[in-house]
């Protein structure tokens, strides 16, 4: 495979990163994460965007235009010949002097991108849902920004896979933040589809930003509030979205079965809105 790095198209065996790489030792990084479908981009604008923010609420330096990005991410593609999978992005702070004070500012961001060739449409999930397993959101207060911090939410997945579920639902203060890797929703008794309101609590998902938009064209009514677990284990629905796994149905919460145990019609309508969409607008 051939992987970004700093300039240079690698064979991933011969890619290097310094031992003094900021994102190493301090996770002073942040990434973004995009899926291809038939060979092309989902929703790039929109991940650029974040990431943008990212950089700039952490006061880290761009380490290339939209532009020059946009051109990286398509020539991974093809050199990988990538039809379905995702396209991993890490800019950092760069390399230095082991310190906690941030070096100085002209220190040379770090950019590396590799490809994952993977099947995302037709994976079975999609078909069966997913359990989950609540387990205390104990991640930092900045939840927004899109750091590779993610020691705590693969502790957390690790966990809920040993309690027979795929994923974890983090919790705080009684209520659901989001997944390990994906913002959470449920649909009510009365129809209304429910998701966390947008805060540093959790991440701004870009699938979340596309999901809610088409669920609203749709009829739905969409109410952004936090919710409690209880109020899941009792909902008609729910589901998870992220750029990998678009909408994923939800149909167990800690050992309870939501509905009939088979993903609900609004979470496989979902999906399949999001599909045909993130299909059309690919680039
Ligand atoms: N929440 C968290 C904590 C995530 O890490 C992610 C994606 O990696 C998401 C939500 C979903 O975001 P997106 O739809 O942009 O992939």
């Amino acid at each position: 495979r051939t992987v970004y790095v700093n300039g240079d198209y690698l064979p991933e065996e011969e890619a290097k990163i310094s031992v003094f790489d900021r994102g190493f030792l301090f996770a002073d990084a942040v990434y973004e994460v995009t899926s291809v479908l038939s060979g092309k981009l989902v929703d790039f604008a929109a991940h650029m965007k974040r990431l943008e923010r990212s950089l700039s609420e952490l006061k880290m330096t761009r380490p290339a235009s939209e532009a020059d990005l946009l051109a990286i991410h398509r020539e991974l593609v093809a050199r990988n010949g990538i039809d379905e999978g995702l396209v991993y992005m890490q800019v950092g702070r760069g390399a230095a002097d082991r310190d906690f004070l941030f070096p100085p500012e002209d220190t040379k961001p770090s950019l590396v991108l590799f490809t994952q060739a993977m099947g995302l449409r037709d994976k079975p999930a999609g078909r069966t849902g997913i359990k989950v397993a609540s387990v205390p959101d104990l991640r930092w207060g900045r939840r927004d920004i899109k750091t590779v911090q993610l020691l705590y939410p693969s502790i957390a997945k690790t966990e809920a896979k040993a309690k027979g579920a795929d994923d974890a639902w983090l919790v705080e203060d009684g209520m659901v933040t989001e997944g390990t890797s994906n913002n959470a929703y449920i649909l009510t008794e009365d129809g209304a589809l429910v998701t966390r309101a947008l805060s540093h609590a959790i991440l701004h998902g870009i699938t979340r930003a596309a999901v809610l938009r088409m669920a609203k064209e749709d009829g739905l009514r969409i109410e952004e509030r936090s919710f409690t677990l209880d109020e899941a284990k009792r909902a008609k629905e729910a589901f998870i979205t992220s750029a990998s796994a678009f909408v994923l149905p939800v149909v167990e919460i800690d050992g309870l079965t939501l509905g009939d145990g088979t993903p609900g019609p609004v979470a496989r309508r979902l999906r399949e809105i999001y599909l045909a969409e993130a299909e059309r607008t690919a680039i």
